[in-house]
């Protein structure tokens, strides 16, 4: 085996594994349930896979252009402008990306110099952090409040500084499953009108919204639109989490040096499912039937969650439920996470992992984009303890 011996100074000291394959590794290790990772259970649809073969039997396997097949460019373009009233420019404000964590990495190694700092919210998704602190940046963080994880709008305009580059939002959240109101974007679009502070704008789970609310999109904003990336995922929308594809929008001036790294970061994304994808598109109430969908997973899960000590806190959108374990155990997150794993066989995240600092709160996250019986059983294991 070679190992090498002289001095590394790592860009990335105090990155582990994420907890998504820790907690995913242990789950296959003890046979239980698994409700950490965000993963459907469930296939796609078998139309997508047939188109995807379709492609590749025509035998379209070669580069497609660098910023995505452009017919799954105007399908993305014409989606937006549909639902949020934003029109992006085809030719240069869409790019078609392999998956969601890129389009955010690369956003980052577009804006980030060394000592920028860029505002993230806490509980941060994983890949935020690392993606800012690998270029350099300074992560600066705003607390969520507890239990509603609200935005303290104030103590964003206190966190703002001439060198803040960008401020990264996710709405709806992961892990809070909270979700941006009307006035939340308001809010920042009036905080940030006199600075130069660049937005990216987490929207994967922007067809997961439930109770009858709407995704606030910064699309819907103008002087957001103006300002931000929008970095969406098709593996959230399309139950294909494993193709890794995804699209990010910007006004032509950002994306134009967003292409500049991309060309040399990964190039293009995979050809024949972007070709896939884009005639699937065309089927709209795929996408605009999600919502629905998710609802009745979380509800089902809720409900056979009734009897239980866990005490859910409001999912309002994503496909992650919250619940808090006060009344079941004194443990911390990460050892009750492993322990529920191991002697009940059903596997959880806990929460406290996208703190710098483990909170006082005492929450799990479980994730409900599974078949009822995987939900039925999950559940009813959790109302025996
Ligand atoms: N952002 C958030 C908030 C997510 O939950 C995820 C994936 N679970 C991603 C980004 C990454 O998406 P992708 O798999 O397309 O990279
Ligand atoms: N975003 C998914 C989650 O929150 C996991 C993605 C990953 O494993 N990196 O569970």
């Amino acid at each position: 085996m070679p190992s090498y011996s002289r001095p590394l100074v790592s860009k990335l000291p105090r990155v582990g594994t994420t907890i998504f394959t820790v907690m995913s590794r242990l789950a296959q290790e003890h046979g239980a349930i698994n409700l950490s990772q965000g993963f459907p259970d469930f296939d796609c649809a078998p139309a997508l896979r047939a188109l995807v073969t379709k492609y590749i039997n025509a035998g379209l396997n070669q580069y497609p252009p660098m910023a995505g097949v452009p017919r799954l460019r105007e399908a993305v373009a014409e989606k937006v402008e549909r639902l949020y009233g934003a029109a992006y420019d085809v030719e240069h404000e869409v790019t078609i990306v392999p998956g969601a964590t890129y389009g955010i990495y690369t956003a980052m190694a577009t804006l980030v110099r060394p000592g920028d700092e860029v505002m993230l919210f806490e509980p941060a998704y994983d890949s935020y952090a690392p993606a800012v602190e690998v270029h350099g940046g300074v992560p600066v963080y705003v607390q969520l409040t507890y239990p509603d994880y609200a935005i303290d709008w104030q103590a964003v305009q206190r966190a703002i500084t001439p060198r803040t580059r960008a401020i990264i939002i996710n709405t709806p959240n992961n892990p809070t499953a909270s979700v941006f109101s009307a006035e939340d974007m308001r809010m920042l679009d009036g905080l940030l009108r006199d600075t130069d502070v660049v937005v990216v704008s987490d929207e994967v789970y922007e067809h997961i919204v439930f109770d009858g609310h709407q995704h606030q999109s910064v699309a819907r904003i103008p002087g957001l639109a103006d300002r931000s990336f929008i970095v969406s995922s098709f593996g959230k929308t399309y139950h294909v989490t494993g193709w890794k594809m995804g699209y990010v929008l910007a006004p032509r001036e950002l994306m134009a040096e967003f292409r500049k790294v991309h060309q040399f970061n990964v190039f293009v994304a995979n050809g024949p499912i972007q070709h896939a994808l884009a005639e699937y598109m065309q089927d709209r109430d795929a996408y605009l039937s999600l919502a629905a969908f998710y609802q009745r997973k979380r509800d089902f899960f809720l409900k056979a969650l009734a009897g239980s000590r866990f005490v859910p806190l409001p999912s309002r959108g994503t496909f992650f439920q919250n619940l808090r374990y006060d009344a079941v155990s004194d443990e911390r997150d990460t050892d009750l996470a492993v322990r529920l794993t191991r002697e009940h066989g059903v596997a959880s995240i806990p929460v406290s992992v996208f703190y710098r600092e483990p909170p006082a709160h005492k929450v799990l996250r479980f994730c409900f984009a599974k078949s009822e019986d995987t939900l039925a059983r999950g559940a009813e294991i959790l109302s025996r303890i």
